[in-house]
């Protein structure tokens, strides 16, 4: 019997039975192994977040290819895969011209999974706080020798946190760098400016606890920096965007990843932007395509650039999510793991 927590109404959250059905063309069934606690499933669970309910929660997995549709070319039965919620959808005008990181609709599989026969939304198209879930075939990843509860990290906090350094923002060596929110995507941001060869990480964050842990993970200074060449705001606020602005150095570059609020603005100082000639942008997931920034993940935790584990501060049941919640509202752990 199949199980997985659903979001029945904004704010209400309920470990449910499932019906998997067989996977279609360019589908991949995925018997989860294990699945991470991201702050979008609790966004979805308090707002919505543009899901319509009844929502299958989950984002961030790693499991065992069950069953493939026809035409799937890139995984097979028995494949480990990680799972990734932008998987381009190779018809949008942006994939048309080569860029994938910039696709606009990525791909998701067919309502496959239902509770009760009704039709699930999956969170992201994924779905992954579930024993089994149905996902686009270019949603899963084979990645085989690492453990499932470190390598589920690499589908949402490590691609949005280390892309947004690597991919969005092509943090260069030698570059002054301040991370404004250092939960798992700030500490993945830090790790991923070490990879870049920055020369000083900022960790910016109003809980003593997580400039600590910042340290651990290769922040160099802790507390706001000055003429800084990239910023990143994982907060996503109005008051660190004009934090983060009001750091910046010359031709520094803002990068956006913090959810907004719907009704969020800021006031752009156009004097200084000019002067300093500053840069603004927004990193969705940091632009990542699972088949090209998996593997390459991958091949920073194997060898040793990227600590997957030290971002896992614990392993649970799937029946602990709401708790789990609790808990990243209480800002105590970094990552919570379903291992299933
Ligand atoms: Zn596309
Ligand atoms: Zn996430």
């Amino acid at each position: 019997m199949d199980r997985g927590i659903v979001v029945e109404e904004v704010g209400t959250l309920e470990l449910v039975e499932l019906e998997v059905e067989q996977p279609a063309a360019h589908e991949v069934l995925v018997r989860l192994e294990a699945t991470g606690v991201c702050h979008s499933d609790l966004h979805i669970l308090e707002t919505g977040f543009s899901h319509p309910p009844p929502v299958l929660l989950g984002h961030e997995g790693a499991g065992l290819v069950e069953a493939v549709g026809p035409n799937v070319e890139s995984v097979a039965v028995g494949d480990r895969v990680v799972i990734g919620w932008r998987a381009p959808c190779g018809e949008c005008r942006w994939c048309l011209r080569g860029d994938p990181r910039r696709c606009r609709t990525p791909a998701s599989a067919g309502p496959r999974v239902t509770a009760g026969g009704r039709p699930l939304t999956r969170a992201f198209g994924a779905g992954t706080f579930a024993t089994r879930t149905v996902v686009h075939e270019h949603a899963a990843v084979a990645i085989d020798d690492l453990p499932p509860e470190q390598s589920c990290l690499l589908g949402c906090a490590v691609a949005t946190g280390v892309g947004s350094v690597l991919e969005t923002a092509q943090v260069w060596p030698g570059a002054r760098v301040g991370v404004i929110g250092c939960g798992a995507v700030g500490l993945c941001v830090i790790q991923g400016a070490r990879i870049a060869g920055a020369e000083e990480v900022h960790a910016i964050d109003l809980d003593e606890r997580k400039l600590e842990t910042a340290k651990r993970f290769g922040a160099t200074h802790t507390g706001e920096g000055a003429r800084l060449d990239f910023v990143f705001d994982v907060v996503g606020r109005p008051e660190t965007v004009e934090q983060s602005l009001a750091m910046l150095g010359h031709a520094g570059t803002l990068v956006y990843i913090g959810l907004p609020h719907p009704d969020a603005s800021v006031e752009l100082p156009l004097k200084r932007a000019f002067d300093r000639r500053l840069r603004f942008l927004v990193s969705h997931g940091g632009d990542h395509v699972p088949a090209l920034d998996f593997p390459e993940l991958a091949g920073h935790a194997r060898a040793g650039r990227l600590d997957l584990g030290a971002l896992v501060t614990k392993t649970i049941a799937l029946d602990d999510v709401a708790h789990a919640f609790e808990e990243m509202r209480a800002g105590d752990v970094i990552r919570s793991v379903v291992v299933l």
